[in-house]
């Protein structure tokens, strides 16, 4: 029909590998069309792509979960819940482990994407009584986690300061009977310090502002946010779309459904109240400069107090520092910054390892102690890459984090690609593409790479610092390709860099690192005495983390960086034996405002996530594959000899009907269990005259 429109033209096309050409304006047209919509999804082949709405769409119910459970994945519109159940069946037929790995830059919406998956599974699973409190578990960890792991940030109300990787646990009839999460890095910097316009973790404000008045007595807290200094540094204690009050509530709520008993609730909230009295602790200076701090101080007595050790001591810890000679103990007093530095430090290490302890006590009662096996869907849902004005060390694990992740993915597409191929008896075409592996490399080497020069510096005694740790990587980088500095630079680049930067070229783009804290956030020590002081604590949980009963805990600990490359060459590991799906979520505006499509921004995504990539290694071969019996399902009407049956098997089916659809040879190859159509054109051809 003339003039009429397809529905490739009303909506846009629903699988990016089904366009004309795979070019960014062709993608981003596509993308927007579908925006304007409020289609939020679309497919890369099994990738989805989603778009955050910033508004509520009414996509997500009981009723819209039923009309996407066991359906094939391409029969209906994109949705995240035909990703996470075509994961969920796939498990189920072949009872292989799966993962789903949600990638975007902050307030993109994987912490969402994340939540729909988990209340899909949690809804439209099979149950009985005892496994909804399982269910129940695994979704209330989620406030519990966002309470103390989330902040608003200037990107995000409530940005995820975590990486989080969740294994939900299936058995063989399919039923969710267990969970595991695994964490990753906490921003604890922020505990004691927050930028213009941010907040610290929401659980301290939620406290402040939700906990009952004999709570806040019992532990000195004053109802007022701007009494704490940890509270006000960002100057944006209140936020219109957070409601501390009722998160309180939820927060409370989810503590018991997880089982965390009356005594340990309280010992937790005394956990977080000592920080907000640590942070008020001043100290006076005397004539040298040293740190004063009177016994007597009220804030100090509350510590002393909430976390159960002598005041006297705490007192000590905070302006001296111990020092062991000759078997002789010396106490050397700290300067006042040093001992605000030393303030802080306990800060951080108090909430950091509450964080842990709250991670182990969700596991302990998600857990399944029932033998039978069992295969698992894991959710991964950690940070984006992140570019600031300043960057520093957490932006270089974060975005060391994400060259991983690429580079996992490009692993993984191309052998799923090939393995595919193989399967199928259909000859394999190599793809060419950027491989990120010198990257990684320039960073977590052994022996050259960043990490293993930051840690040398982190032990060498003497005159080590910042700057001397930038010298080194001068020193050992030279040339690489992927990395520059103001000395190494030639004229142009110098102007950009600052004396004290270090510029790495990462698969996303520049990335300018300042060096100033790199050595201190990756020492991450505590003094001796206070941390001796600590773990002999009343308030159990701090003295559960603090304690060690390790015979080798006086050695030094893995600096941080070390430690946090170890742990994503585990996570690594875990994901490499599952297999693959993948949510790329992306930001449609800066303004966090609906219906904005911010072409500029989002083309910027589309590239750093390497979604055009990713098309092309989809099409390069063939475009198009779908199971015989799918093919023939869908275009069976279009053949008189199969329609309204075909009676014999279905690739016979298919064979015959492609012939009278007037497919050339070079156009389609027959594999094993599905047709491959090379270019999207012949598909075209048979969706439109399907519509017609
Ligand atoms: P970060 O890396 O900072 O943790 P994120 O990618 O996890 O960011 P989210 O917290 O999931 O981002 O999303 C940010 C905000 O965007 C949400 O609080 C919500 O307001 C909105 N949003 C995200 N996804 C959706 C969606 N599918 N529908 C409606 N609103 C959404
Ligand atoms: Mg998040």
């Amino acid at each position: 029909m003339e003039g009429a429109l397809t529905a490739r033209d009303r909506v846009g096309i629903q699988d990016f590998v089904l366009l004309d050409e795979t070019t960014e304006t062709a993608f981003l047209s596509n993308l927007k069309k579908r925006f304007s919509k409020d289609l939020i999804y679309t497919y890369i082949g099994t990738l989805l792509v989603s778009v955050n709405p910033y508004k509520e769409l009414d996509i997500y119910n009981k009723k819209q979960m039923e009309i996407y459970m066991g359906v094939n994945f391409f029969e209906l519109p994109p949705h995240i819940y035909a990703l996470a159940d075509s994961a969920y069946q796939t498990m189920l037929t072949e009872f292989n482990n799966h993962f789903i790995l949600i990638s975007g830059e902050s307030g993109a919406g994987k912490t969402e994407a994340s939540k729909k998956i988990l209340q899909y599974y949690a809804v439209s699973c099979p149950s009985t009584t005892l496994l909804n409190t399982v269910r129940d578990k695994m979704l209330m960890s989620n406030p519990v986690l966002e309470a103390f792991g989330n902040a608003k940030t200037l990107k995000n109300d409530n940005s995820s300061r975590f990486g989080k990787y969740m294994d939900i646990q299936f058995d063989s009839q399919g039923d969710a009977v267990g969970g595991h999460i695994l964490n990753y890095l906490l921003e604890k910097s922020r505990v004691v310090h927050q930028n213009h316009g941010e907040r610290n973790f929401h659980i301290f404000y939620q406290l402040v502002e939700g906990g009952e008045d004999d709570l806040l007595h019992q532990m000195g807290l004053e109802r007022d946010c701007q009494h704490y200094n940890y509270l006000t540094q960002g100057e944006c204690a209140i936020v219109s779309s957070i409601n501390d009050r009722n998160d309180w509530k939820t927060v409370k709520n989810a503590l018991q459904i997880i089982n965390i008993d009356e005594i340990n609730t309280n010992h937790l909230f005394g956990t977080v109240a000592s920080v907000l009295h640590l942070g008020n602790v001043q100290f006076d200076s005397d004539s040298k400069g040293h740190a004063l701090l009177n016994n007597n101080n009220a804030e100090l007595r509350w510590v002393s107090n909430l976390l159960g050790v002598d005041a006297h001591s705490l007192q000590e810890g905070l302006t001296y520092r111990k020092i062991e000679a000759k078997n002789e103990q010396v106490l050397s007093p700290f300067t006042t910054d040093h001992a605000i530095y030393a303030r802080d430090a306990l800060a951080k290490a108090i909430y950091g390892q509450t964080f842990t302890w709250l991670v182990n006590k969700i596991n302990e009662s998600m857990e399944n102690k029932d033998n039978s096996r069992k295969t698992v869907i894991g959710l991964l849902d950690i940070y984006g890459f992140e570019v600031f004005y300043v960057n520093s060390f957490e932006q270089f694990c974060i975005n060391y984090c994400n060259e991983k992740l690429q580079q996992l993915f490009i692993q993984l597409t191309l052998k799923a690609e090939q393995e595919e191929y193989e399967a199928e008896d259909i000859e394999w075409e190599p793809v060419q593409f950027f491989n990120n592996k010198i990257i990684c490399d320039l960073v977590e080497d052994k022996y050259r790479g960043i990490i293993t020069i930051l840690d040398e510096e982190c032990l060498r005694p003497g005159d080590a610092s910042d700057l001397t740790f930038l010298e080194r990587l001068e020193e050992k980088m030279g040339n690489h390709p992927h990395f520059v500095t103001h000395k190494l630079a030639d004229k142009m680049t110098r102007k950009t860099l600052e004396r004290g930067d270090f510029r790495l070229l990462h698969y996303a783009g520049e990335v300018t690192y300042c060096v100033v804290g790199f050595l201190d956030k990756n020492n991450d020590r505590l003094y001796r005495n206070i941390k001796d002081l600590i773990g002999q604590s009343k308030n159990a949980i701090v003295k559960e983390c603090f304690s060690s009963t390790d015979p080798d805990s006086r050695r030094r600990p893995e600096t941080v960086a070390t430690q946090f490359k170890s742990s994503l060459l585990k996570l690594t590991e875990i994901l490499m034996a599952k297999e693959a799906w993948y949510i790329r979520c992306l930001k449609s505006n800066e303004s966090k405002q609906p219906g904005q499509f911010d072409e500029a921004l989002i083309r910027h995504q589309v590239k750093y996530l390497g979604l055009m990539e990713h098309l092309r290694v989809r099409r390069a071969g063939f475009a198009y594959r779908r199971k015989y019996e799918v093919f023939l399902k869908r275009y069976k009407p279009l053949c008189p000899a199969t329609w309204p049956h075909w009676r014999g098997v279905p690739a016979d089916g298919v064979e015959v009907l492609v012939q009278h659809l007037g497919y050339m040879p070079n156009e389609y190859k027959m594999g094993r269990t599905k047709i491959f159509i090379r270019h999207p054109r012949t598909l075209y051809a048979t969706e439109d005259a399907y519509e017609r």
